[in-house]
């Protein structure tokens, strides 16, 4: 086999939401013949079942006291079908009365039932797709012509164009394992806090805070629970009268869109005015110089992360209720953890001098940025100067259609998480739902630079024909 020959049209990394909605699409409008490979990762489901098709970092975990935090209304898989999952719902249990907010579990299988009914849609098309249980490492080379990613297990895949949908990176507290400190506290962290009992300390207050006190409130031995970060501001609630589309334009410099914010949200729920700015922060913040995005980082972004990252009415009243019980409270605090001698782990509240020796801690903070010094395929691809960070020094550069590498070079894209920085809301489902559309959008375009061969059938080591 020639390895200069691309063997797929498309290679998708990822087997989360971006790579459900990737095949989604392709079932609809990819050319026959099309070769499509999804490398999903070498990653294993935690109990050995097939929960983990689409479900990503966030939708495999089976916990029925976690909601996801959007509104069915708005989790399809396709940009012109964004309630695609409400009628999903409503064709399982037909008489049931939806609630905004369901388990995060039953999308989970929402998105596994289409990751399967698409897979099969591909195929009857004549669509050959390749899944490949295998995580990305690196970029081996990049020509005019094609992109040769090297897997885990040292396969080379040759491609005419990339998807990259890799999802978010945790954070994490480098060096420091025990068996009392959850972290990565996603995919199935949080399970290990089933029987656990007396102080359970986590840190981070935003939406993955709140997943860890739900499921610490739910354990009747646990008598104590802190939550503890740097701002101690808990997300605030949804309002679900607030769905309609505002008509509201932000435009200027970051104080000049506060004064927006202020003024629309003394006529109309603040949350209608959030959606809206949601809509177009992507746009507002290309407008905006590096030094503007940093002022607005440094002044906004506590505030910007409370309103805009959003909880189920339900979930925030269950949180209140147990600070006014006294079994949750929370603590505005920077922290450091470590050892004492007798090997318990501890949590050290800088500048107070408080030290807390907890039974349990959750390290809950959130994503980490995209940065060169990582040890991951991104960190790699950085250093090897295959792709930019944008002018903050982190989250990978790429533009409107989110290709990462220059013209004249095979096309990459990159979408979701790993672009924060470069766009400011990149995260959500909506957002990455909109962004796989427009990345296959400019990859098959008339002239596209994806050109479909209709005389390969190569079949490659480590991949597995689906049928
Ligand atoms: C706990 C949690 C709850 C969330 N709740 C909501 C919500 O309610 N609403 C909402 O809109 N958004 C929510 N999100 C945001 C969520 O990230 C998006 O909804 C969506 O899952 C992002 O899709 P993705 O494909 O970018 O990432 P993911 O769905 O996480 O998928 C990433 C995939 O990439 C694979 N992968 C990673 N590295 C490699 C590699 N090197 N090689 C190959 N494969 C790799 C992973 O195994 C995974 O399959 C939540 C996130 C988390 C963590």
């Amino acid at each position: 086999m020639d390895p200069r020959v691309p063997v797929h049209d498309l290679l998708i990394i990822g087997g989360g939401f971006g790579a459900c909605s990737a095949l989604a699409w392709l079932a609809r409008l990819a050319p026959k013949a099309m070769r499509v490979a999804v490398m999903i990762g070498s990653r294993t489901p935690a109990d050995g079942a097939d929960n983990f098709y689409g479900c990503g970092l966030a939708y495999g975990a089976q916990d029925p006291t976690h909601l996801l935090n959007s509104a069915h209304w708005n989790m399809g898989l396709l940009l012109d079908e964004p309630d695609g999952f409400t009628h999903w719902l409503s064709a399982q249990s037909p008489t049931k009365k939806l609630s905004d907010f369901v388990p995060r579990a039953e999308y989970g299988a929402f998105l596994q039932s289409k990751w399967h009914e698409n897979l099969k849609l591909l195929t009857l098309k004549g669509v050959e797709v390749h899944v490949i249980q295998q995580s990305a490492i690196s970029i081996l080379e990049l020509t005019d012509r094609f992109v040769t990613i090297v897997d885990d297990a040292g396969t080379n895949h040759s491609c005419a164009a990339v998807l990259v949908c890799m999802g978010p990176t945790l954070i994490s507290e480098t060096g420091l394992r025990h068996e009392k400190l959850i972290s990565p506290i996603w995919p199935h962290g949080l399970q290990c806090l089933k029987g656990a009992c007396g102080q359970v300390v986590i840190i981070g207050t935003g939406l993955s805070g709140i997943d860890a006190a739900i499921s610490a409130l739910a354990e009747p031995e646990v008598t104590k629970l802190t939550m503890i970060s740097r701002d101690g501001r808990l997300p605030l609630a949804h309002d679900a009268a607030a769905r309609e589309r505002l008509d509201v334009q932000f435009k200027g410099c970051p104080l000049e869109v506060l004064k927006t914010i202020r003024t629309a949200a003394s006529r109309v729920p603040w949350q209608a005015v959030m959606n809206a700015l949601r809509d177009q922060s992507n746009i507002i913040w290309h407008d905006w110089t590096t030094i503007e995005r940093r002022l607005a980082l440094r002044h906004l972004s506590g505030m910007w992360t409370a309103h805009r990252n959003r909880l189920p009415p339900d979930v925030l009243r269950q949180v209140e209720t147990a600070i006014d019980h006294g079994r949750l409270e929370i603590i505005k605090s920077f922290t450091r953890l470590h050892f004492d001698n007798d090997g318990h782990v501890c949590v050290q509240l800088i500048g107070s001098g408080g030290i807390i020796k907890p039974d349990w801690v959750v390290d809950a903070r959130g994503f980490a940025r995209i940065n060169m010094n990582m040890n991951s395929f991104f960190g790699q691809a950085l250093r090897d100067g295959h792709f930019n960070t944008s002018g903050l020094g982190y989250g990978i550069a790429g533009d409107k259609s989110h290709r990462v590498t220059p013209l004249g070079l095979a096309p990459i894209h990159v979408v979701g998480a790993a672009r924060i920085g470069d766009l400011i809301e990149t995260t959500g489902a909506p957002e990455v739902r909109t962004q796989v559309h427009q990345s296959l959008e400019a990859l098959l375009k008339p002239n596209h630079p994806v050109k479909v061969s209709r005389h390969m059938n190569c079949q490659e080591n480590g991949s597995s024909a689906i049928d």
